[in-house]
């Protein structure tokens, strides 16, 4: 009797044990369908993206490529499935953006890349940028989802454009040589044989302008070279007190109508520069510190050692530069449209790549209406 008893509370059990594994099913495949039904709403939103993407895992082997993928590199997805997309290298990508590239994702961080150069199916290269965001799963990253970005068509535009630019600049800087030429020897025989000021005036005019546009042309150049990688400055043991003693001779030659004072500048200070860049940037600080302000107005040159380096400052009284506009004046082509007089909003830029170079800085502080202060910095040698 007690057997049976116990008999029957066990299959009462087994059957309470079954409704509960069969609601569990039920609930576990509504919960698959579900699923299902999201990962084709997925596909469909990968597959109708027009930015190529791919899927792999942490290990690297390919599990989805949408059409937009497949058309950018000429491959299928069924060709290239479980394969490592390092096929596709050019090995024109630096590998070091590869190596950042793995530490930031495994750690799972979302990771934007540089300009990466691939190689599609029939050998012809293209230029992409991507997001690579990291998958979990139960706190386990499990796959990679690269969304890319086609920069290939951009890229060629600016390329097209620089190298036009460049020879462009090249082809002008002959006839202007000549013309400057022609214009002093006509000015000097003008003044020569005492012709009328109105034609002296004339001349020189010429003169000025011509000027203006070998500076232009020499931007330019200097710009074109800075991109290209060419060769661009050649350091040495200077004495930068000397270099900033000679670039205030020079400017005062040619602005005399503003007066120039160097303050405070220690002597033999020693640094690994290029003598001829490090004028040009401070030739171009000073006459920037001529054209945005007041004749008449103090130019004031200053050095201070602080921390193994020398800090050398240009200081005007002009019209200032407004807070939210003084890190872009050191951009390429950006020019405040209030106060551009003369120029093409290439110096800052030049000037701050040459710094760059030198393991510088470069900065302003200014007031609107009161005048600014650009300074740089150079690292000091023995
Ligand atoms: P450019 O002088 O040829 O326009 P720069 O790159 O030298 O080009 O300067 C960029 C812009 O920064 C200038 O157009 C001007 O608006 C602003 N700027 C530069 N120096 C000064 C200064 N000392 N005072 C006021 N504005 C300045």
């Amino acid at each position: 009797m007690k057997d049976l008893v116990s008999f029957l509370q066990d299959k009462s059990q087994v059957k309470r044990e079954n409704v509960t594994l069969e609601k569990k099913l039920e609930q576990l495949t509504l919960e698959l369908s579900g699923l299902e039904e999201e990962n084709k709403t997925l596909q469909q939103i990968l597959s109708s993206s027009s930015d190529p993407i791919l899927v792999t895992t942490t290990e690297g082997e390919i599990t989805y490529a949408n059409p937009a993928w497949e058309k950018i590199t000429g491959y299928t997805f069924e060709e290239v499935k479980g394969k490592n997309p390092r096929f596709l290298k050019s090995n024109k990508t630096p590998a070091l953006m590869y190596r950042k590239m793995w530490k930031t994702i495994l750690k799972g961080k979302t990771f934007t890349s540089d300009e990466v150069i691939n190689k599609k199916k029939n050998g012809y290269e293209y230029r992409i940028r991507s997001h690579i965001y990291p998958v979990r799963k139960n706190g386990n990253i499990n796959y990679f989802v690269q969304q890319q970005h086609d920069i290939t068509a951009v890229k060629e535009r600016e390329e097209l454009q620089k190298e036009f630019l460049s020879a462009t600049a090249h082809e002008l800087k002959t006839p202007i040589t000549v013309l400057k030429l022609l214009t002093q020897s006509h000015l000097q025989k003008a003044k020569n044989k005492s012709y009328d000021s109105i034609k002296i005036g004339e001349l020189e005019l010429v003169d000025r302008e011509l000027d203006r546009i070998t500076l232009i042309i020499n931007d330019l150049l200097d710009t074109s070279r800075l991109e290209t990688g060419k060769q661009f400055m050649t350091l040495k043991r200077v004495d930068i007190s000397e270099v900033v003693k000679q670039t205030v001779e020079k400017i005062r030659i040619y602005a005399k109508n503003h007066e120039f004072l160097v303050q405070n500048f220690p002597s033999q200070i020693f640094v690994q520069a290029d003598p001829a860049r490090i004028e040009q940037v401070l030739l171009n600080l000073l006459s920037n510190a001529v054209k945005y302000s007041p004749p008449e107005r103090e130019i004031l040159i200053s050095g201070e050692i602080a921390k193994n380096q020398i800090i050398i400052s240009v200081k005007d009284e002009g019209m200032g530069i407004p807070r939210t506009k003084q890190s872009l004046i050191f951009d390429k082509y950006y020019q405040l449209k209030t106060n551009s007089k003369v120029g093409f909003g290439l110096g800052l830029y030049i000037s701050k790549e040459i710094i760059k170079r030198h393991k510088g800085k470069i900065w302003v502080t200014s007031k609107v209406g009161k005048g600014s202060i650009f300074s740089f910095s150079l690292p000091l040698t023995i």
